[in-house]
């Protein structure tokens, strides 16, 4: 339900397509990703030993520009589904491969659904027509079935015919990915702001511990930012490229190795850039401890009295509206003050989020269910202000996460019930007891530590054992006088609420005080 603010249309920018590699197997996927990945290579960069990374990019020609292209160094459509299933967009186009030599094949179709489910738009490479036995124009009538009509048939899906073995064509492929990317995609991204993106690969290193491929989806990724993927949080202390270059600042569309994370993210998982370590901490927590609780309750098939316990208790509850100026500052910031979690007895709810200023529709959800409107980076638009005074509604702004996480922090902190601790004022010993039939017993006592306070809390001792709490000294006298309180070493005559009382019992009075919270 978030967004896709990537910033106002003069901040965007054009950045490469990303592409994934699909078709039956032993149709030539890797085939292909090998030989486009040494037809070209990135401008002074030649040389460098390509690594497996998960992804690379290839710098070619279009029309006289030099233009680059992503592709997603894992051949299949197993990886993009995946990725697909864990919420992440990581592809762009997909390039179909089908062997001429063989055809449309059962993991042909499958690729074919899986990128139409995606609304991926797709070029199809006719492979091996180096072999004989291709035939070309077969796999154009085949895939009509599809509904891949090429152009030369009147459709609108470009085949190019190639052969990724001897290295034909690939740059008319590349072509072909270019004209598709740019005839059915807006591939445009925000380059100045805050990084977000997909993590494609990770895995435990040995030397460099946990390591990730990124793919960048927005924003730029710098070595310093304080980054969490998935439950997974770091702060990126390198990152190299395909060649094992060094990577300063990672643009949209590029892949780099990202070393600096704590835990090893999930393929699939988002990247975000957050304000300070300390929030990519709490929200990679918060993910944490909400995948304990998912797989808890799933192995817990009795309610414990613990559990009913927590439920019966009263929680007082602050809703929150939460609007920023991208999806990501709205999700970071919802992430980490759901993070603040206040003993239990303040729940924090966010009842709604979204992208953009504080509108009428958001201050009137706000004064319908006594919320307050956060507005990140935004400011209220119209006559929301005006609409929120009359409403009563509380609108605070922010721009740093921190400070909005502080205050509301203290908010919840002004909503918790005081909590009390018991300080002992002093014990009386009865010496005496008298029957009133007005008020009860009176108890003679003399106060032997500490003081004895009218009102007080008490409790009826009996060779050091509690026989009953929540005794009321309705009434204390000292000498015939109303007393208020009553020190160690006087007499004073106590009206007590407790019938089994007797002679050589100790009233010990109690006061119940305020704890003070940190
Ligand atoms: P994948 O399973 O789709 O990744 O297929 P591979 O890339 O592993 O290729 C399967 C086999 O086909 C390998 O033996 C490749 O050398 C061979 N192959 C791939 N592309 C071509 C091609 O263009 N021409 C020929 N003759 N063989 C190819």
């Amino acid at each position: 339900t978030y967004g896709e603010d990537e910033g106002g249309e003069d901040e965007l920018e054009q950045r490469p397509p990303v592409v994934t590699v699909m078709g039956h197997v032993d149709h030539g996927k890797t085939r292909l990703l090998d030989s486009i990945r040494n037809a070209t290579v990135r401008e002074g960069e030649a040389g460098g030993i390509t690594q497996h990374i998960g992804a690379y990019q290839v710098l070619t020609e279009l029309e006289g520009n030099e233009r680059l292209v992503t592709f997603i160094d894992t051949p299949g459509h197993e990886a993009f589904t995946a990725m697909r299933a864990r919420g992440a967009k990581a592809t762009d186009l997909a390039i179909l491969v089908v062997a001429a030599d063989d055809g449309v094949m059962p993991q042909t179709v499958e690729a074919i659904n899986h990128a139409q489910a995606a609304d991926v738009p797709i070029v199809v490479a006719v492979n091996k027509i180096d072999k004989e036995g291709a035939n070309p124009d077969k796999i154009r009538q085949q895939l009509t079935e599809y509904g891949l009509v090429a152009e030369e048939y009147g459709g609108d899906t470009m085949f190019v015919d190639i052969s990724a073995k001897q290295g034909t064509n690939i740059d008319a492929l590349l072509e072909a990915v270019l004209l598709t990317a740019d005839a059915a995609l807006d591939l445009r991204a925000n380059p100045d702001m805050d990084a977000q993106g997909v993590a494609i690969e990770a895995h435990l290193d040995r030397g460099r511990g946990p390591v990730a491929t990124v793919l960048i989806a927005r924003g730029t990724l710098r070595v310093g930012d304080s980054i969490v993927a998935g439950d997974a949080y770091g702060r990126v202390r390198r990152m190299v490229d395909e060649h094992g270059n060094d990577v300063i600042e990672a643009l949209p569309s590029r892949p780099v190795q990202v070393i600096g994370f704590t835990s090893v993210p999930g393929a699939g998982d988002n990247l975000l850039v957050v304000d300070e370590d300390r929030i990519a901490r709490q929200i990679a927590d918060r993910r944490n401890a909400r995948k304990r609780n998912a797989m808890a309750a799933k192995s817990r098939k009795r309610i414990s009295l613990d559990d009913l316990d927590a439920a019966l208790k009263e929680t007082s509850q602050l809703n929150l509206i939460l609007k920023g100026d991208n999806s990501g500052t709205v999700e970071a910031l919802e992430e980490a003050l759901v993070g603040i979690a206040i003993d239990d007895e303040v729940e924090l709810r966010v009842i709604d989020r979204g992208v953009g200023g504080v509108t009428e529709t958001n201050v009137n959800l706000a004064s319908a269910s006594n919320a307050i409107i956060i507005g990140f980076n935004v400011r209220a638009e119209g006559k929301a202000t005006e609409l929120a005074n009359r409403e009563g509604v509380d609108i605070r702004y922010y721009s740093v996460i921190y400070q909005a996480i502080d205050e509301i922090e203290k908010a919840l902190k002004g909503m918790l019930k005081p909590v009390y601790e018991e300080v002992t004022l002093g014990q009386a010993e009865i010496r005496a007891l008298f029957r009133s039939s007005k008020v009860g017993n009176i108890a003679g006592c003399l106060v032997t530590s500490g003081i004895v306070r009218r009102n007080a809390k008490a409790r009826l001792l009996r060779d050091n054992t509690v026989v009953q709490d929540l005794v009321t000294i309705s009434s204390l006298r000292r000498e015939k006088e109303d007393a208020t309180e009553v020190r160690e070493g006087y007499e004073c005559g106590l009206t007590v609420t407790y019938s089994d009382i007797k002679v050589g019992d100790v009233i010990e009075a109690y006061e119940l005080r305020e704890k003070p919270r940190d």
